[in-house]
């Protein structure tokens, strides 16, 4: 196991009874499906409960000014309920109490929240949890494929420590790290060795998972950069939800990512493709519902979008998708 660093964590279950039968009034922002699952458990009902919704600033802004007054924020459920329980909880400056619904939730380990702009994402604010706590019967309840896809911003890192050497030979971006970019083949390690409890279900194999995006969260707040966990495989996901409009869930998207990356790279494909299989994550494009049409369009724009977007140098920059780079990406994907 990874020994974690990062915000104050608790494992369990039935966390979330004991912290709001210690709070005066809350307010909650949630996802439909865990909240009715832990809402029967509060010691006494919320002030307010808010639908996690877009992450515009336009909207977080108008939940601020709406809000009803409360001795603290709950976020329970994935990325969107925890980026705008953080947003309330940094502007309306009330402590923070972050539920998880999914073991791909970064968003309840990092600092900053991910705001939708300009077709792209912007980071602001700056929030800091009393604590994470992680419902392991939450966790049970949601959907086994989506529990699974929740390695894929932890396998990222295998693409991004690739595209952060090319980065540094290209005289671009941030200084080589030699204690992050070890670390991003120790995550790697964790992930081989924990794929296979995920899959079965087990707790432990959620915890393990969570550790690591605890410890990345921390990382990329020391390091100040995310070069380690981030590269194209994520640029690649970007232009995907541009192209087509549509929002896969993040980490069978970086995953997917991922391997036609590492292909194109040049970086050992098969160690991610036999991790996410250990994982009995979706991989396959068919069980995803996307079809090849929607890959080959969004590899077609990566290029150009990495240079709009401004975003690392990476094997993105100046990549020509040409018939030949396609098959590559074809055959990442094992599709026929
Ligand atoms: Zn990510």
């Amino acid at each position: 196991m990874i020994d974690a660093r990062g915000f104050a964590v608790v494992y369990g279950r039935d966390l979330l009874a004991g912290v709001t039968g210690s709070l005066d009034s809350y307010l909650v922002v949630a996802h439909p499906e865990p909240w009715a699952l832990v809402a029967p458990t509060l010691a006494h009902a919320p002030a307010a409960v808010i639908d996690a919704g877009e992450l515009t600033l336009d909207h977080l802004e108008q939940l601020v000014a709406t809000a009803p007054d409360a001795s603290a924020v709950v976020g329970i459920g994935g990325g969107s309920a925890m980026d705008t329980a953080k947003w309330l909880h940094w502007r309306l400056q009330r402590p923070l109490y972050q539920v998880p619904s999914l073991p791909s939730v970064n968003a309840c380990f990092t600092h900053m929240i991910a705001l939708r702009d300009a077709g792209g994402v912007r980071y602001a604010g700056d929030a800091v949890p009393e604590r994470v706590l992680v419902d392991f019967d939450v966790m049970a309840a949601a959907p086994p494929a989506l529990v699974r896809g929740g390695i894929g911003d932890v396998l990222s890192c295998h693409t991004a420590r690739h595209d952060w050497q090319l980065g540094v030979a290209a005289g671009r971006d941030h200084p080589w790290d030699e204690q992050a970019a070890a670390m991003s083949l120790a995550y790697l390690d964790e992930l081989e060795s924990l794929a296979p409890r995920l899959a079965a279900g087990l707790d432990d194999g959620v915890q393990r998972l969570m550790e690591c995006h605890r410890d990345i969260g921390w990382r990329c707040h020391e390091l100040g950069h995310a070069r380690f966990e981030e590269g194209s495989e994520h640029f690649f996901a970007y232009a995907f939800e541009e192209v087509t409009g549509r929002a896969i869930m993040h980490g069978e998207l970086v995953t997917l990512g991922v391997l036609i990356m590492s292909a194109v790279q040049g970086n050992d494909p098969e160690r991610p493709r036999r991790i996410a299989d250990a994982s009995m994550m979706r991989t396959a494009l068919a069980d995803l519902g996307i079809s090849w049409a929607e890959v080959e369009s969004s590899l077609r724009r990566v290029p150009s979008f990495v240079e709009e977007q401004r975003l690392w140098y990476s094997a993105a920059n100046g990549l020509v998708v040409d018939d030949a780079l396609l098959s590559i990406a074809r055959e990442a994907l094992r599709f026929p």
